[in-house]
């Protein structure tokens, strides 16, 4: 990965693309890349679906090689809907493809006049970009076949539906999986209609001639490989229950926990919780000749995903994922898994995070849109938003904007981003989570669940408001290095309970670099991305007042633990002091 490539789509006579070394973001890549590169070149000020915002898209540190776990792609700008500096990231083919090319990262920079769409080729030969106005409004199951039809079967594509085309703030970037589906997502912040305003519809990658990125020392990296996988396969999250049941092995856990959000946040255990469980899940799917264990790209030895058919035994989507099955789920009184599959095709297809449109179908129920549990609505009201309906904008603006537009009190967002699946009252670790992190309410920003819930690196009381500081803190640095390196950040589970596996993954990386990276080095990494972030938050106008939840999780106590959060305004300042 020794250079980057800059395309100027607003250039004078058509976009313009400049190649130059990779220069001061070498030995970096992922959140680093993304995050230093938008902190120190786009005015914070900017208007986010603007011409001076810019669209990073960077693999990370080891993407490309032949190391386990190494897929992982990030894409950064700044956020149409926090405001904020984005990094959101995401498996899949890509990172792996772009990598080999030798690209550390593809910046896509102006804004064209007019109504063209482009579509950008990337290959060993360099990179091309072509008005397809074909293309237009396509959505992404149709629009990547229609791509594979020309390009084939063996590249990568990145791709916006048609929710990004039109600019809504919960559009998110398709990634393709090893079987050629758009079913990996950048989902949050809006990244899609950061892409959409480019005028770029789908970014094709081909790595054809290229070979895998070589360590500088192979056969240390082969070891420490081997040591890194047997420490995944040997833990019990990463090597049992992901594999067995995916992400959505956690519905029963956080309904048992009293931690699961049900019908917009008002109680913390959802009655159909079992019927959504991933238990039932995988039943399901290997019952319809899907499956519950699959790599979202090749390399991935955990394969938390899986398919999920329908009762015909025909594909419908890729295993639909915790945080989706409670969002379209319990967060909507919904407790039927056919349902939430078909939404979350839905999402997959018009270009839309999960999350966000999950919260926001459940705030538009507490509007009264639709009653809570009305299947039927939940997939009209989506329906609108693929259609582009006046009503469909509203909702694709995201759950803030839904609950404005209709006057809803009890909104769960922090920062204008969806609270994802964790109520952060019974489980206050979280809780410091959301209102801190610099992207806006995210669960993956510092998972406190790990320790709170799972008891994984430690045991902290998530009823309690002692150490959560310190765990958000230590998570939110750890998460930031690990976003860089390309990892899944599921390999936290096991490097966070096995001091071998952690040095499995520090001797990777040296391995890989020549370099003599410590812990103490992974903490730097993590504090210097976070610190970039942050200083781009500060000069976009943001306070310690908007590190804050919404006000009902600090008034309105909920059940079964009948619990605020109250972890103090002083102590959520302190986040960040190191
Ligand atoms: S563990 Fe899951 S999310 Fe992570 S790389 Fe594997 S399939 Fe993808």
């Amino acid at each position: 990965m020794d250079k980057i490539a800059r395309i100027d789509m607003g250039a004078a006579g058509g976009p313009k693309i400049t190649t130059e070394p990779v220069g001061e973001y070498a030995g970096l890549g992922g959140r680093a890349t993304t995050s230093l590169m938008i902190n120190k070149e786009v005015n914070p000020l900017c208007h986010a679906l603007g011409a001076e915002n810019k669209l990073v898209i960077a693999p990370g540190m080891l993407s490309g090689s032949t190391g386990a776990m190494t897929g992982r792609l990030s894409v950064g700008c700044k956020s149409p809907l926090t405001g904020t500096i984005k990094e959101s990231n995401a498996g899949g083919q890509a990172a792996q493809v772009l990598a080999r090319i030798g690209y550390a990262a593809i910046v896509l920079e102006g804004k064209p006049e007019g109504d063209d769409l482009y579509k950008i080729i990337v290959n060993a030969d360099g990179i091309k970009v072509e008005v397809d106005n074909s293309l237009k409004l396509m959505d992404n199951y149709a629009l990547v076949d229609k791509l594979r039809g020309q390009y084939g079967d063996k590249v990568a594509y990145m791709t916006i539906g048609s929710a990004g085309e039109r600019l809504m703030h919960a559009a998110s970037i398709a990634c393709t999986d090893p079987e050629l589906r758009p079913t990996r997502h950048c989902g949050r912040g809006g990244v899609g209609a950061v892409m959409g305003s480019k005028r770029v519809k789908a970014i094709i990658i081909d790595d054809a001639g290229c070979k895998h990125r070589a360590p500088k020392d192979p056969e240390k990296y082969r070891d420490a490989n081997r040591k890194f996988v047997e420490g995944l396969r040997k833990h019990p999250v990463t090597g049992e229950g992901l594999p067995a049941y995916g992400t959505n092995v956690l519905t029963n856990v956080l309904n048992e926990a009293g931690g699961y959000p049900t019908r917009n946040f008002k109680t913390g255990v959802f009655e159909g919780g079992a019927k959504l469980s991933g238990e039932a899940q995988a039943e399901l799917e290997t019952k319809r000749g899907g499956t519950p264990t699959h790599g979202c790209h090749r390399g991935c030895v955990i394969q938390c995903s899986g398919v999920f058919n329908d009762a015909d035994g025909n594909y419908v989507t890729k295993q639909p994922e915790y945080e989706t099955v409670w969002s379209h789920g319990g967060h909507c009184g919904i407790d039927d898994l056919d349902v939430v599959a078909k939404l979350d095709r839905m999402d997959d297809d018009f270009g839309l995070d999960t999350i966000e449109m999950g919260v926001t179908i459940g705030v538009a129920m507490d509007a009264g849109l639709a009653e809570f549990g009305d299947s039927d609505a939940a997939i009209k009201l989506m329906e609108e938003v693929g259609k582009g309906t006046p009503l469909g904008r509203v909702l694709g603006s995201g759950a803030g904007t839904t609950g404005k537009v209709f006057g809803v009190e009890k909104v769960p967002v922090v920062k204008n981003q969806a609270i994802p699946a964790y109520d952060p009252r019974p489980i206050q670790g979280i809780g410091v989570t959301y209102a801190t992190t610099t992207q806006g309410a995210d669960h993956t920003a510092g998972y406190a669940i790990a320790t709170n819930i799972l008891k994984v690196g430690g045991d902290v009381d998530p009823l309690k408001t002692e150490g959560q500081v310190e765990l958000s803190r230590n998570l939110q640095i750890a998460t930031a290095a690990i976003d860089s390196t390309g990892m899944c950040l599921f390999i936290a589970f096991a490097i966070m309970d096995q001091e071998e596996t952690f040095q499995a993954l520090l001797d990777m990386l040296n391995a890989f670099y020549g370099t003599e990276l410590t812990g103490d080095g992974v903490v730097e990494l993590g504090k210097t991305v976070l610190t970039a972030e942050r200083d781009f938050n500060k000069r976009a106008g943001f306070t310690a007042a908007d590190d804050r939840l919404p006000r009902f999780f600090y008034t309105d106590p909920i059940e079964p633990h009948n619990q605020t959060f109250s972890v103090s305004d002083e102590e959520l300042d302190t986040v960040f002091n190191w």
